[in-house]
């Protein structure tokens, strides 16, 4: 059995620069001490990107990613890239091109670090190639036009497939868990395209007997999420609710830097990729939490690990968690945005020392 994975390195911008190397050197410690294979490859892409290879996403980049298992790719800043050829939006060309539909944003409390709430534990499961996308015209249709001077129209894209690949997504996910979905929309204004998402939703629950489905309009959701959110499990939802809920979910646990995300779909491969942007102005301070991308990471190799039957990266997975948390509870292993004194670099040798001393 091939149990060895490749996995591509993508620093991305600003602070991808300390968070992506943080969250590839706990990996490799986890993975050395699981007995897990990881071939590593580093792939320029972002603002150092332009300067060396004349593009923001080199045509190469995207040609080695295409071989490989997975891989970590850093916060991009492209609201700041120069306006010149060469400086694009790697984003939907990725989710796009290895059909990345489903965004996995898991939320978790953790005891001291300034959480609202204790006991959280959900996922919300985020559509992430339809909907409202107006930076990505790259499905057909989608888009933002203005017919004369003053009027603007946005455009919402929801088809068949895509929701019920998605439900499917979110099923498989809490079928895995507690074995609840709720399903979040507004199908009383939108009433083709979230009707057509709930719809879809249902559709595909025939399929999981044991999972017990509920709805809420998303305005309710953002209400209960703030009010109740140890009451939910996985959360599945179109693009832009999804993208706005999640952030409300990082916030009542500590902010954007416990914010992880994995992307998955289609093909095989797995983007780690963190919820949180780029944060330039934290850059170059040791002020990043690693947290969210340290955590993404260690989804993706968990997923692999279920997904090529790999039960050594299971194991490094299970390694990094335990780490974690046991680095979050001291806060000189922490960082500033979550009650701590460390820097990123404090953060990332307290998870490794603990995965070191791991029984
Ligand atoms: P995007 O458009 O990519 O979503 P954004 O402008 O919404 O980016 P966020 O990533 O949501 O930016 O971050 C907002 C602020 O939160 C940052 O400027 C930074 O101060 C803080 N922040 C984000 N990520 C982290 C992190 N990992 N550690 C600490 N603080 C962070
Ligand atoms: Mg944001």
């Amino acid at each position: 059995m091939n149990n060895h994975l490749v996995i591509g390195i993508l620093n991305g911008d600003d602070i991808g620069h300390e968070i992506v190397p943080a969250a590839v050197e706990v990996t490799r410690v986890a993975a050395a001490k699981a007995g897990l294979a990881i071939d590593w490859r580093p792939l320029p892409i972002g603002r150092t990107a332009l300067d060396t290879h004349g593009s923001t996403f080199p045509a190469g980049t995207m040609e080695a990613l295409s071989k490989m298992d997975g891989f970590i790719l850093g916060p991009i800043g492209h609201q700041a890239y120069p306006k010149v050829a060469g400086a694009i939006n790697p984003h939907p060309i990725m989710r796009k091109s290895f059909g990345l539909f489903a965004n996995i944003r898991p939320t978790r409390s953790y005891p001291g670090l300034g959480a609202i709430h204790d006991g959280v534990d959900l996922v919300i499961v985020r559509e992430n190639n339809e909907g409202f996308q107006p930076d990505r015209n790259v499905v057909v249709g989608s888009g933002e036009f203005r017919p004369t001077e003053d009027v603007t129209i946005s455009v919402r894209v929801i088809t068949r497939a895509g929701s019920a690949r998605v439900a499917r997504a979110a099923f498989e996910l809490a079928q895995h868990r507690r074995k609840r979905l709720t399903v979040v929309h507004k199908n009383t204004v939108f009433k083709l395209g979230c009707g057509m998402f709930v719809e879809e939703c249902h559709r595909v629950a025939s399929e999981f007997p044991e999972v017990t489905v509920d709805e809420v309009i998303v305005d309710t959701m953002a209400m209960r999420l703030l009010r109740d959110p140890a009451s939910f499990d996985v959360v599945v939802t179109t693009n832009m609710f999804g993208d706005i809920l999640s952030d409300e979910a990082a916030g009542l646990v500590g902010g954007m830097g416990m914010a992880p995300g994995l992307c998955i779909g289609e093909g095989n491969i797995a983007m780690a990729q963190a919820t949180h942007g780029s944060a330039p102005d934290i850059a170059g301070k040791g002020l990043a939490n690693p947290f969210a991308m340290i955590q993404s990471a260690r989804m993706m190799i968990e997923w692999l690990g279920h997904n090529r039957k790999i039960t050594e990266a299971v194991d490094a997975a299970a390694l990094m968690d335990a780490a974690i948390v046991k680095a979050l509870a001291n806060p000189a292993t922490r960082t500033k945005d979550i009650r701590g004194t460390g820097t990123t670099t404090d953060m990332t040798r307290g998870i490794i020392s603990a995965i070191e001393v791991a029984g």
